[in-house]
């Protein structure tokens, strides 16, 4: 006897890097469930079909949602208020509401007025991506052994943040379960400023008179290089990140100057224990992450090419890039 599966309908709103990541690790992680795909955008909505996302393709979200035990946005975070308010009443009692957003407290306030009593909210961030966007940027594989931040309101039914817990892990996602505030705090530090950084800095870069743009293409092979493909990502999911992160971007932006005023200090005043110091205790946090698996050891992030392990490495690397 087969066993029902975690979902039987599943419905994914929107098809860029993360719902169409979704329809893919679905069908080969949770064959079970049938993955009913929608996006406002028409054209997008036919690529879906040519490249076989999902089982059905709905016209919109109110049509997708209907009959869906799980519901997920992956849409930008600025869009999520008036899409939760749209499909609110075509909801199954009994369905779970979640979204993929980058941000968790502007989507917990905009999303926890509009649901129905009989709809449980249960909002998660993959924080798993790269810079691409886009229904083709998508692989099945994106999630595994990534996390996946569930942040439910305080009143949130117990067994429904259980299914959404089994249905990341059954993606080979790690999950991990906190406030929407604590969340937002911690990606400010770990992804939204540095964020900020790489498009501030490639911007500089692009504006300097004295420095030609072929010099700045030329010699990318240095640190700005990794700046740049950071700064390649999605402008209007980093808009809405920021906009919709404001307090605790501001908040770690402030400490962050007041870091880099330190660092200024140390180099003016020819403070090179202070310099070695703080460089070998970042060097150890680098060591921690590629020891916890979440990113290759691989010289160069396993770019050059050539060698059988930087090839490996190479292949890895591009489903590990963490632009979340
Ligand atoms: P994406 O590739 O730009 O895709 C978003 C898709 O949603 C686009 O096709 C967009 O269409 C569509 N869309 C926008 N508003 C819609 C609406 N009201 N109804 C239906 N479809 C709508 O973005 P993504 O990278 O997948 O990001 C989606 C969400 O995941 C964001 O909230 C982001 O914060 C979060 N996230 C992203 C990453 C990452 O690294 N990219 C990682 C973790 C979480 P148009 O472009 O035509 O408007």
């Amino acid at each position: 006897m087969s066993e029902s599966p975690l979902f039987e309908r599943i419905a994914l709103i929107g098809l860029g890097l993360i719902g169409s990541s979704l329809a893919r690790a679905i069908k080969a992680r949770l064959p079970g469930s049938l993955v009913v795909v929608t996006d406002h955008t028409a054209a997008v909505r036919r690529r879906a079909g040519e490249i076989g996302l999902g089982d059905e393709i709905a016209e919109d979200a109110n049509t997708a949602v209907k009959e869906a035990d799980l519901v997920i946005l992956c849409v930008p975070v600025g869009a999520t208020a008036s899409l939760g308010a749209s499909i609110a009443p075509a909801l199954k009692p009994g369905a779970i509401l979640s979204d993929v957003g980058s941000v968790k407290g502007a989507v917990v306030a905009a999303l926890a007025p509009l649901v129905p009593e009989t709809v449980h909210l249960v909002p998660a961030h993959p924080v798993a991506g790269t810079e691409y966007s886009g229904p083709d940027s998508g692989f099945a594989t994106l999630f595994e052994n990534r996390w996946c931040i569930l942040t439910p309101p305080e009143a949130a039914d117990p067994a429904a943040v259980a299914r959404m817990s089994a249905f990341w892990r059954a993606l080979g996602a790690n999950v991990e379960q906190m406030s929407a505030a604590h969340h937002d705090l911690v990606l400010a530090i770990t992804s939204h400023v540095p964020h900020l950084i790489a498009y501030n800095i490639v911007g500089t870069a692009a504006d300097l008179e004295e420095v030609t743009a072929s010099e700045v293409i030329k010699f990318s092979a240095g640190g700005f290089r990794d700046f740049t493909r950071i700064a390649a990502s999605d402008p209007t999911m980093w808009r809405d990140v920021f906009l919709n992160n404001r307090d605790a971007v501001l908040e770690m932006l402030g400490r962050f100057n007041e870091d880099l005023s330190a660092l200024q200090r140390m180099i003016r005043w020819g403070d090179g224990d202070g310099l070695f110091e703080l460089f070998t205790r970042t060097r150890a946090i680098r060591r921690n992450i590629i020891a916890s698996g979440q990113e290759t050891s691989a010289p160069d992030f396993g770019r050059r090419v050539g060698t059988p392990a930087a090839n490996e490495a190479s292949a890895t690397t591009t489903e590990r890039q963490n632009n979340s």
